[in-house]
């Protein structure tokens, strides 16, 4: 089977890999960056010039893109994966993005006859170079059955989760959680240090009592204590999914206030351009405030 896969970042590029690992099919790659494209052809992939050669190429189209409108301008245009798609394919969209957007898109796609199916993902880097990301699946059954042996090869847990757009909305949901933790993780860590404790101390006993997270056990140890803020997950993208929380809340007028001020942690640590580093880095706004560090 020919794969197509365009967006090959820190999420795309292990992602890709484990799709190239496997002899069945033949993986076809697209990037902006013609230095990420050259990396996995030279590991057996074949470059494309652009979404429309790709999508000519290929029976299952994958998209690992920053954000919605990217996703929309890779897939319109002259350019673009529709103009050279063809009836029967199917897009994976597996970016977050809204369900809005993803509805826009799964019409355009289903107008030249090709299924869309959104399958926004879990479990970060580490996740995605294992294979063993979550995956969020939204749409229609068929196409979603289809896709099952190619998904399996980057995911190990992937949920069927109901029509177009519910992958997306129960991705909006977990990472609205996942910034909410973080910048609280953030906050409580530098009171604790401002009191006197020891952080791994308080790692230590958080991590066996009521207020463990993921948040606090992924991003404590490897990166806050450590000194290293290399993304792993930028805050400019968790600051994209909390406005994709707060639009979504918008539309359904519904209140969100603890997701409002988590966002507006992000965007104080984005003001400090700590934007390209790891959602860890938020910790960053606090320990500045209150003139302390939380180190090993
Ligand atoms: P990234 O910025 O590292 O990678 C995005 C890639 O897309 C880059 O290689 C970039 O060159 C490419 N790109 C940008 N514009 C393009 C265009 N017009 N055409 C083709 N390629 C283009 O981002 P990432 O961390 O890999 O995240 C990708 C998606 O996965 C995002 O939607 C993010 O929210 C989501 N996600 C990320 C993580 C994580 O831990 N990083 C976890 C789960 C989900």
């Amino acid at each position: 089977m020919n794969v197509g896969f365009i967006g090959i970042g820190a999420m795309g590029k292990p992602m890709a890999q484990n799709l190239l690992k496997s002899s069945e099919l033949k993986l076809h790659v697209y990037d902006v960056n013609n230095a990420a494209m050259d990396e996995l052809a030279a590991q057996g992939a074949a470059p494309c010039a652009s979404p429309r050669e790709l999508a000519a190429a290929s029976t299952v189209i994958i998209l690992m893109l920053p954000n919605a409108a990217i996703v929309e301008s890779t897939l319109t245009g002259e350019q673009g994966v529709l103009a050279g798609g063809k009836a029967g394919q199917i897009i994976i969209d597996m970016s977050s993005v809204s369900a809005a957007s993803t509805w826009k898109m799964a019409a355009l796609a289903q107008a030249k006859g090709m299924a869309y199916v959104d399958a926004p993902v879990s479990g970060g880097v580490t996740g995605a170079t294992a294979g063993t990301l979550t995956i969020m699946v939204g749409g229609e059954t068929t196409a979603v059955q289809a896709v099952q042996p190619v998904l399996q090869k980057i995911g190990k847990k992937i949920y069927h989760v109901g029509g177009s757009g519910a992958g997306d909305s129960i991705k909006v949901v977990n990472n609205l959680l996942l910034g909410i933790n973080m910048a609280a993780v953030a906050e409580a860590l530098v009171l604790g240090v401002k009191s006197g404790l020891d952080p791994k101390v308080m790692l230590e006993i958080i991590k066996e009592s009521s207020g463990r997270s993921y948040a606090l056990e992924a991003k404590t140890a490897n990166f806050i204590l450590k000194n290293s803020f290399t993304a792993g997950f930028a805050i400019d993208l968790e600051y994209k999914d909390l406005d994709l929380a707060m639009e979504t809340a918008k539309s359904l007028d519904m209140p969100l206030p603890v997701g409002a001020m988590a966002q507006q942690v992000f965007a104080m640590a984005k003001a400090k351009g700590l934007g390209k580093e790891d959602i860890s880095a938020v910790i960053k706004v606090w320990e500045e405030l209150a003139g302390v560090q939380v180190r090993e």
